[in-house]
């Protein structure tokens, strides 16, 4: 009698899932099985997401990631925001020339980020947090002040002088042991010789 009970109690829960869903017309349970499906294809192009955002983690520079025209235009739009605003005098403001100066660039870069999100922070605190006076203190009025320095921002409204070009490394200095042969007698072969 158990023989014939026990394969009744294996489907009985099976059963009782579709039951569960008895109350379901046939299309309703035909958009459920749709709506199953959708759902396991929403979760792998999550996990795909997820392996790109780990792609994410190597570092790129602003100019690498940003290869078209109109990610410029935006920061040249806030680059002259800021000599706008600002009204420094002369010296301390952005020279036209900018992006000619990859490394001018990656500046203005981070300092539009540090403002961004300084200015997000503040309207999210409703201006209770010193999210702005951090900025102007802590970045922008130093970058003002290193614009002062003509030894490393030689432009000016003056005129434009391309980057000095540098040598790069030479990679004949690299220490000698990185390159000692790998096939060059282990110890422990010469150990039995010895014997
Ligand atoms: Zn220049």
């Amino acid at each position: 009698m158990s023989d014939v009970e026990n394969p009744h109690v294996e489907d009985e829960q099976e059963f009782s899932e579709s039951e569960a869903y008895s109350y379901l017309s046939a299309q309703e349970q035909e958009l459920l099985v749709q709506l199953t499906e959708i759902t396991a294809e929403h979760e792998a192009r999550i996990t795909a997401l997820e392996d790109s955002v780990d792609e994410d983690k190597i570092p790129r520079d602003w100019i690498s990631r940003h290869q078209n025209p109109d990610d410029w235009e935006e920061l040249a739009v806030w680059v002259d925001w800021l000599n706008d605003n600002y009204s420094m005098p002369d010296e301390m403001r952005v020279p036209a020339c900018w992006p000619a100066h990859p490394g001018l660039v990656h500046v203005l870069a981070g300092l539009r980020s540090s403002w961004r999100n300084s200015v997000l922070a503040d309207m999210a605190s409703k201006e209770r947090q010193n999210a702005m006076a951090a900025f102007h203190d802590y970045h922008l009025f130093p970058f003002f002040a290193r614009m002062q320095q003509k030894q490393m921002f030689r432009c000016n409204a003056n005129g434009h002088k391309e980057d000095v070009r540098h040598a790069p490394t030479d990679r004949a200095y690299f220490p000698e042991y990185l390159f000692a042969p790998l096939d060059e007698p282990e110890p422990e072969e010469e150990t039995p010789v010895t014997q």
